[in-house]
């Protein structure tokens, strides 16, 4: 089989990674990959967003199965494009994958089939309607630029003047781009937050292993967001009376919600929940897998993904190939300098042989490129610094002494992944 992944990091990263081991895979293309994906797949360069340059690809190259990593290529309609060519790919259409690309479709999809949501305050397609609306809702507030925003799109603002400034600098001065003509405003809702991503051939489903992840850049969850810092799954984050109460409130209404409103959806679904006091809520749908959450998932496989993933393209989904390590993994993204504002690239990275040679690690790339032989940052996120253990600790352990071991100029990261993983009532990360 030949496979092609689109995408260019750590979670294509892991994807590849895990395609590699498959017994079935010839050859593996990643477009457009990085430094660290040349090693085990052929990149080919290109613009996951261009629709129709993938069509041409996927004309030259002529993979037998298409896994798709960014939402972009999805919202864009990559899909769609493939089905009409009959050619195998994993993702939903691009009508379904609007449960990511639109906040408010996928808020009326939630009220439609009554699963636990944070409820809505209303949607306002102007700057004036949305500051009128700050005066009946409550502190905290949520507010939710409608269209894709790279991960920036959602803030809660903790009085009237944050929101404003958000509002301001989303519909006024179009900072995100036109994701942020519309804003919905909702509740804030407290707990700790979980991950669950499902994979579906549109009529069977199974959940992978549930994760955790940690968007704020710092310590302590400090500083501003980024697209994650680092995540970390174990079993004891979703015990059995829990993962029954989501199964039954919210992934079998979503799943029939989705059949009866005529959306066939194929595919990984990313269900982000807040586990309140009063049950888990919805925070949000992806289309797709996380990242950095697919590293510690794909770090814990222990099946044939390149199999499953055929099956599904067949729409032959078996639950039961889907084998998992036991006890737990971790994944700590080391950053640039400066990320998520501003940061400089071009820095040699060094160390990545003596990470490596501990058992149980893998470094997933993200942000390099080879130059020369010689391998640079060239994004914000560098490296996702991934490991397995019995326990959660000896995950972490692991990893930060790879972690350690890695040095480029400006380089930073987080020291506590997974900390609150070990207590069972934390905050929510
Ligand atoms: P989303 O892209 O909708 O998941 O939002 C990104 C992050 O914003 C989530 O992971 C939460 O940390 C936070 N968030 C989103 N909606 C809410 C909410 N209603 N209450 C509290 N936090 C939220």
């Amino acid at each position: 089989m030949n496979i092609l992944v689109l995408g260019g990091g750590g979670r294509e990263h892991a994807l590849v990674w895990k395609l590699k081991e498959s017994a079935g895979v010839q050859a593996l293309y990643c477009a457009p990959g990085n430094g660290g994906i040349a090693a085990d797949a052929q990149c080919i360069s290109t613009d996951p967003g261009d629709v129709p340059g993938l069509v041409a690809l996927a004309e030259r190259f002529h993979p037998d199965l298409t896994v798709v990593g960014p939402e972009l290529p999805l919202v864009n309609g990559v899909v769609d494009a493939f089905e009409q060519h009959r050619w195998p790919i994993i993702g939903p259409t691009q009508r379904a994958a609007q449960l990511e690309g639109s906040k408010v479709f996928a808020k009326q999809f939630l009220q439609r089939h009554n699963i636990p949501t944070a409820r809505m305050y209303g949607v306002y397609d102007s700057p004036g309607a949305a500051y009128g609306a700050l005066r009946q809702v409550n502190w905290p507030v949520v507010i939710k630029a409608d269209g894709l925003c790279a991960g920036k799109g959602v803030f809660v603002a903790l009085n009237p003047d944050a929101a404003s400034d958000f509002i301001q600098r989303v519909m006024e001065k179009n900072e995100l781009g036109p994701g942020g003509k519309r804003v919905l405003l909702e509740e804030a809702l407290e707990g700790d937050e979980l991950s669950l991503i499902l994979l579906t051939d549109g009529e069977r489903y199974v959940s992978l292993v549930p994760t955790r992840d940690h968007k704020r850049v710092f310590d302590n969850n400090q500083g501003p967001n980024t697209g994650g810092m680092g995540a970390y799954s174990s079993d004891d984050l979703l015990p059995d009376d829990l993962r029954q109460r989501i199964h039954t409130t919210i992934i079998e209404p979503t799943m029939k919600g989705l059949a009866a409103d005529g959306i066939p959806y194929q595919g990984f679904l990313y269900v982000g929940l807040m586990l309140t006091s009063s049950g888990p809520q919805v925070l949000e749908f992806n289309c797709r897998l996380g990242d950095p959450e697919t590293q510690a998932i794909a770090a814990r496989m222990d099946f044939d993904l390149a199999e499953v993933l055929s099956d599904v393209a067949a729409g032959k989904l078996r639950p039961e190939k889907l084998k998992w390590k036991s006890g737990a993994s971790a994944c700590v993204v080391l950053a640039s300098g400066g990320y998520p504002g501003k940061f400089e690239s071009g820095k040699e990275i060094r160390g990545l042989d003596d990470a490596e040679k501990i058992p149980g690690v893998k470094v997933l790339h993200a942000g390099t490129k080879r130059v020369h032989h010689q391998l640079v940052t060239s994004g914000g996120r560098v490296l996702g610094v991934t490991s397995t253990g019995a326990s959660l600790d000896a995950a972490l352990q692991k990893a930060y002494q790879a972690a350690a071991l890695i040095h480029f100029d400006g380089m930073h990261y987080r020291r506590d992944i997974g900390r609150h993983g070990r207590r069972t009532s934390a905050a929510g990360d």
